[in-house]
């Protein structure tokens, strides 16, 4: 499973770098995941949690933002984000090029700090 490695991947540079700040646990992991990503949220939440176990992200919740695709048009140059795999230009009506929405990225992540004070 595809999934399987991404999220696999997502936890060990979650628990590393919170190693670093000195975090012990780990509440929630925001993740944006593009439209084009070709990665299935269902199939991400299914795969984190069973990869989680035994980490310090065991007890984590994965928050999920979906990014719709960004699209360009080359001929009049408008931008515009929709909810599709294609599109053609809704200014021009030529087909518009897909720039964006293949985002798989971990936006941040929250957790206890043992100094007792605020993450960041
Ligand atoms: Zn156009």
């Amino acid at each position: 499973m595809h999934e399987l490695s991404l999220v696999s991947a997502l936890v060990e540079e979650v628990s590393r770098d919170a190693q670093e700040r000195g975090v012990s646990r780990i509440t929630s992991v925001s993740l944006a995941v593009g439209k084009r990503a070709h990665a299935l949220p269902h199939a991400l939440l299914f795969c984190f949690d069973l990869i989680k176990r035994d980490t310090i992200l065991a007890a984590a919740q994965l928050i999920i933002e979906v990014i719709p695709p960004l699209f360009h048009c080359e001929s009049c140059g408008l931008s515009e984000t929709h909810d599709a795999l294609w599109l053609d230009c809704t200014c021009c009506g030529l087909p518009a090029v897909p720039t964006g929405g293949t985002e798989l990225e971990i936006r941040g992540y929250e957790g206890d700090c043992p100094r007792g004070g605020k993450e960041n």
